[in-house]
């Protein structure tokens, strides 16, 4: 029977009704315009609704919802969502209720994680590591085919991994993490600052005051013209990334090695420099036989991975 997947972010929620294979049959979306838990929770209604109805009004038996944040792997408790401001927020039970069928909740890099590997680049793989970096940076860790949550649920936040202890700030709060300089929001927010200084003459000309150029390519293309302080975030950003990355795949032996998210996807300097980093980092034995690829679902992971999750 097809099961519900929703895809929860900070301005939009998606939702899809999706067959026991992992093939979307109808989806809808909606914006959040109230980000109180309960305005979700009819935000969720109203998009599912939606689908349900553009599937022909088909049942659904269960839905899996993929949420970025720090989610109690049991009981669909959202502990932290940053993007929403939510703390402990009991999402899976209010859903339950005001859908009345089963909802689990998982992380969202999990849920594309799961995705990916029964519909799309991870199908077959036994043992799969997933490295996302888009506005953040996050991991999924597949072992024996399972999904490996933590003691808390959290296993995999390779974006927090230290890189500077006492670095840079991060927005979960801690200090140095990864995600603070790689991340995307984090590469913009470094380039802001160094086209505040005054000292990028590249740069500069390369926004010419449109802040819609502020972007991580754009960082990208000043490194590669010899901007001297975009060199210098840039290759920060992507030598953290290759060595963090590397460390996890001598960590997990991984058969494959799945790479997504926009920063990944859009900057083939960056790409370049993971590759080369799993090369030259990871330990022999363990990239033996490893297999690099794209993630291939794009922005339906997250959907499929929590619909098939719920079913
Ligand atoms: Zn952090």
């Amino acid at each position: 029977m097809p099961t519900l997947g929703i895809d929860l972010g900070g301005t939009f929620v998606r939702a899809a009704v999706v067959d026991a294979k992992g093939a979307l049959i109808s989806s809808a979306k909606a914006a959040v315009m109230d980000r109180t838990p309960e305005g979700v929770v009819e935000t969720i209604a109203q998009a599912a609704t939606e689908a349900v109805k553009t599937a022909g009004g088909v049942k659904v038996d269960g839905c899996g919802v993929g949420a970025a944040g720090q989610i109690h792997k049991d009981s669909g408790v959202i502990s932290v969502a940053p993007n929403l401001g939510w703390r402990n927020v009991p999402l899976g039970e209010m859903l339950k209720t005001r859908l009345g069928y089963g909802v689990k909740v998982v992380n969202d890099l999990s849920a594309a994680a799961w995705g990916e590997l029964h519909a799309g680049a991870g199908r077959g793989a036994q043992d799969m590591l997933v490295a996302y970096v888009g506005s953040g940076v996050g991991s999924a860790i597949i072992a024996g085919g399972q999904l490996v949550n933590g003691g808390g649920g959290v296993a995999g936040e390779l974006g927090h991994i230290k890189v500077v202890p006492g670095g840079r700030r991060c927005g979960c709060g801690e200090h140095g993490c990864l995600e603070a300089y790689a991340g995307g929001h984090n590469l913009i927010a470094q380039t802001k600052e160094l086209l505040a200084s005054g000292n990028s003459r590249i740069l500069e000309s390369l926004v010419e005051d449109n802040p819609d150029r502020i972007t991580p390519l754009t960082l990208e293309t000043a490194a590669d013209m010899g901007d001297p302080g975009a060199k210098e975030i840039y290759s920060r950003a992507a030598g953290f990334l290759a060595v963090a990355v590397a460390n996890q795949v001598t960590m997990l032996n991984p058969a494959r090695l799945l790479l997504g998210g926009g920063v990944l996807m859009h900057c083939p300097g960056i790409r370049l420099r993971v590759l080369e980093g799993v090369q030259a980092y990871a330990s022999r034995t363990s990239r033996e036989g490893l297999l690099i690829t794209d993630a291939e679902l794009g922005d339906d992971s997250g959907i499929i991975g929590a619909a098939l999750l719920a079913a």
